[in-house]
């Protein structure tokens, strides 16, 4: 185990939270160097070094993320344009894998969730939200999260590790074989959008995040514009102009909370960055401005910040600091052990109008796939209950015939 100061690129710590991060896992089992993860750069020293040379390699890297990106193909042999022997070759060297799906959960609304494995046994998952117009892909960034926010049930979670590079960017990949998305032109395509939205905090896996979004921003690949992306922080301020600096997606920030005393209680992040300097962040974010607003996130909790004077204390800040801003205001999901209740429809629809009638976008963001528990901070804890059950199913089983079955956890 190390902390978050020495497993971060960022070096920070968050203040008063003492967050553990497990050790990175990085390299395969069968040795082999995964294609997903590495930019093209990246894949073209790693061509060279394998053999293929110099002279064809960027025309190798190239014919290589085509198959990867756009045919989304999983093995060298599928590669049409390369020899024999190059393929032999590369294969030795080389996998371009997936993850393992281990559930696949598809909504009346049209929502699928998955529940994603990684090589070392750590799970997360990945959203397809559909809409009239769009289809947006929430995608983690950490195993678990290490920053407690009260009201997510992704900070309850005991073990937290960053996922890297590769792990981001497969769960794209897994998405669109799902939705069986490749070789279409950027017409007829099902992911228009991704939100950095799953389980995790992306500014704390800032260097695994920026490559992966690079990779899937990449002109001779999947070509995502930077304009489709939305980065959501809890607040990380130092990190903030970097990325809009380095990876220059737009930004959501889960504000939540209209003054430092509710924030403190509701995001603990908050007792190390302020919200006055969080909202300096956000005034200076660049890119910032009226067609590309920065997104407040609000999680609507009864009696804690969906007063009408907390509609109007968010007008005020706001207009202070001058932000191009807008709101959406989430209906609290609630959780097991949980604290708070959701806020009364009539309070959502209230605390909206307030802020609407200020001149200030402040839709409510509807809940979806609930019936497949999709919704924001409820991200695993579902799965792991059903095949905790199944566990206990299997164990009960097997003792009664003898077996030992080993605890999945
Ligand atoms: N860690 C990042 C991104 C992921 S969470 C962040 O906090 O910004 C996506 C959004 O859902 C965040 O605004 C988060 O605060 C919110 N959220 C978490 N748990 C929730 C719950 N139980 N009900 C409603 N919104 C929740
Ligand atoms: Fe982490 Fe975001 Fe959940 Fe807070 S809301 S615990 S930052 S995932």
């Amino acid at each position: 185990m190390s902390d978050v100061s020495a497993a971060s690129p960022t070096g920070m710590t968050p203040g008063a939270i003492d967050p553990h991060v497990v050790d990175r896992f990085e390299q395969p089992v069968d040795g082999k160097m995964d294609i997903l993860g590495l930019d093209r750069a990246e894949l073209k020293t790693a061509l060279i070094e394998a053999g293929v040379p110099e002279k064809q390699a960027n025309m190798r890297t190239q014919q290589i993320w085509s198959w990867v990106y756009h045919h989304g193909v999983t093995s060298f042999d599928e590669m049409k344009n390369v020899s024999k022997d190059v393929k032999a070759k590369l294969a030795e060297r080389f996998r371009i894998s997936r993850p393992t799906v281990v559930d696949a959960q598809y909504s009346e609304d049209g929502t699928r969730k998955y529940l994603v494995k990684f090589a070392d046994g750590n799970e997360a998952e990945t959203v397809y939200i559909p809409d009239d117009d769009r289809g947006t892909l929430c995608i983690s960034s950490q195993v678990g999260c290490t920053l407690n926010c009260r009201f997510c049930h992704t900070g309850t979670q005991k073990l937290v590790r960053n996922l890297t590079a590769n792990e981001i960017v497969a769960q794209m990949m897994i998405a669109r074989d799902d939705l069986e998305e490749w070789d279409q032109s950027s017409h007829g395509r099902k992911v228009t959008n991704i939100v950095l939205m799953g389980m995790g905090e992306p500014l704390y896996n800032f260097d695994n995040v920026k490559k992966a979004m690079h990779i899937l921003m990449d002109e001779q690949g999947i070509q995502m514009s930077r304009r489709r992306i939305t980065l959501s922080t809890s607040g990380v301020v130092p990190m903030m102009q970097k990325c809009g600096d380095e990876i220059g997606v737009n930004l959501a920030v889960s504000l939540h909370a209209t003054n430092n005393d509710i924030r403190d209680e509701i995001v603990p992040l908050n007792k190390k960055y302020k919200m006055e300097q969080l909202l300096e962040a956000c005034a200076k974010y660049p890119g910032a401005h009226n067609a590309r607003r920065i997104t407040f996130e609000y999680t609507m909790l009864k009696d804690v910040n969906d007063k009408d004077e907390h509609a109007k204390e968010l007008i005020n800040l706001i207009k202070k600091y001058k932000l191009p801003a807008k709101v959406n205001l989430i209906p609290f999901n609630p959780w097991p052990g949980t604290p708070y209740e959701c806020s009364e429809w009539d309070q959502i629809k209230r605390f909206s109008d307030i802020v609407f009638q200020a001149g200030i976008s402040a839709p409510i963001r509807m809940p979806r796939g609930r019936d497949i528990m999709a919704a924001c901070g409820q991200l695993k804890s579902e799965s792991q209950k059903i095949r905790k059950s199944e566990l206990l199913r299997q164990q009960k089983a097997a003792a009664e015939s003898g077996e030992v079955v080993v605890g999945a956890d």
